[in-house]
């Protein structure tokens, strides 16, 4: 239960010591890395020698080259500086010689607003000017795969194939290598690593640590994905944080393990009556009054509406959420509540996660100081339970399209004020595009289905 970044001491070290102590650990170059509005991984290679400059103004780069920020071509603005954070500094195992320094977006000499980790950043100083903080345990789930000759994706394991693939002791180990040297990685930048397993597709699987602080947390969802894919690349394989690659099968979730913080004291703990503590019922209910917007980020692709909508898969069951409702343990609701914190199981691997966190922080906020009611607790197999007894006891539905998720987004104030005006615009903008060059493809299956019907 760290509060503290992961292996490393809170606040910036001068300098002088920072660099010290990155040479003694054989570190000759900084990957200066930041997130763009995808989640994806940029960033640079920076000769330690500069590690002045990378503190001091950022790494800089082509503004309107990276995605989401809305920068002009030219003029001081068309220039986007990643400003490390000196407490994320950390030589990469699997990369001797570089270590990783997480940056901040910053234009102009200012923070730039549409930066994911400057959205979460003041998601953050809302909290902070409460006293409180929000831990985040993240939990990525993700696809090993490999492209047969033919062009189609395929689990890199061909002898994956049980009929009920979750724990799969007989796959497992052939990836041994593979998930040790994860492990190695992760624990040689200080995570904390839980467990891996085999998830419920063929060719899933799933790694946890402990949970953060929410920006350490996203910073090493962000390490995570660094390493998954350069370790898996080594071993020929290809690392997919895909929602749903295939339609059988359960798809990639990255469910947010959520507890609110005062100091050391975690204010969701002692349940009342429905098994919730005060400040907990609040943040529910707002995560759930918020749940079509939130939808959007933590949902964000047209892939990810396969995952959510499906009833079923060839293991039984999808896991994945598609009622809004909380309920003790209950895995088959939106919101899974527990001792001391909730699940929220909407996110998917493809969500970035500064946005989806900031997004969620605003969404509990709004429902702590609205004094927002989350309904009564269900513990029923939201899976099972019939669409007309759902709308009798006024369970609604989650959107079934990334296009209704951003119809809701558009129209939630709170969620878009804590994205920013820049963000929230070019967040849907871009994926406004993406819905409308999904809706002009045409797929195997509507040929399948189509060409010789009529
Ligand atoms: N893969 C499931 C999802 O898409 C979750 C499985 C689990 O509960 O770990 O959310
Ligand atoms: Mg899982």
């Amino acid at each position: 239960m760290a509060s503290d970044r992961p292996g490393l001491s809170a606040g910036a070290a001068a300098p002088a010591e920072l660099r010290a102590r990155l040479e003694a650990a054989g570190v000759h170059t900084l990957l200066v890395q930041f997130a763009d509005v995808h989640g994806s991984a940029k960033g640079k290679l920076v000769p330690l020698a500069h590690l002045g400059q990378v503190l001091q103004e950022g790494a800089g780069f082509a503004g309107p080259s990276i995605w989401g920020t809305a920068l002009p071509r030219t003029g001081p603005r068309s220039e986007y500086y990643a400003r490390g954070d000196a407490s994320t500094a950390q030589a990469l195992p699997w990369w001797p010689g570089v270590a990783r320094i997480v940056g901040d977006g910053h234009v102009a000499g200012q923070p730039f607003d549409a930066c994911p980790r400057q959205v979460l950043h003041r998601a953050r100083a809302r909290l902070a000017d409460r006293g409180w903080h929000v831990q985040l345990g993240i939990e990525p789930e993700f696809f090993l795969l490999r492209r047969a000759s033919d062009g189609r994706w395929l689990p890199a394991d061909d002898h994956d194939r049980l009929a009920k693939p979750s724990y799969d002791l007989q796959s497992l180990p052939r990836r041994a290598s593979f998930l040790h040297a994860l492990h190695a990685a992760l624990a040689g930048c200080g995570l904390d690593v839980l467990q891996l397993d085999h998830e419920d597709a063929h060719g899933q699987y799933e790694v946890n640590f402990a949970h953060a602080e929410a920006l350490a947390s996203c910073d090493a969802l962000m390490l995570f994905k660094l390493a998954a894919q350069a370790l898996a690349e080594r071993e020929g394989m290809v690392f997919s944080m895909m929602p749903k690659p295939f339609a059988g099968q359960p798809g990639s979730g990255m469910h947010f393990h959520v507890s609110l913080w005062e100091g050391g004291r975690c204010l969701f703990d002692g349940a009342g009556a429905d098994g919730l503590a005060p400040l907990a019922r609040g943040f529910v209910a707002g995560v759930l009054a918020h749940a079509p917007a939130l939808c959007a980020l933590a949902a964000p692709t047209v892939n990810s509406y396969k995952r959510l909508a499906a009833r079923n898969s060839i293991t039984g069951t999808t896991w994945a959420p598609a009622t809004i409702a909380h309920g003790p343990n209950n895995r088959t609701a939106l919101v899974r509540t527990l001792p001391g914190r909730f699940e929220w199981r909407l996110p998917d691997a493809s969500a970035n996660p500064y946005l989806a966190a900031a997004a969620l922080v605003a969404a509990g906020l709004d429902g702590i100081d609205r004094a927002l009611d989350p309904g009564p607790a269900t513990e029923d197999d939201l899976f099972e339970l019939e669409a007309a007894e759902r709308a009798r006891r006024g369970l609604a539905a989650l959107p079934r399209t990334l296009d209704a998720a951003l119809d809701a987004l558009a129209a939630d104030d709170v969620v878009c004020a804590a994205l920013g005006p820049t963000l929230a615009a070019e967040f849907l903008r871009l994926k406004r595009a993406e819905c409308a060059d999904y809706a002009c493809h045409v797929g195997a299956w509507e040929l399948e289905r189509y060409v010789t019907a009529f």
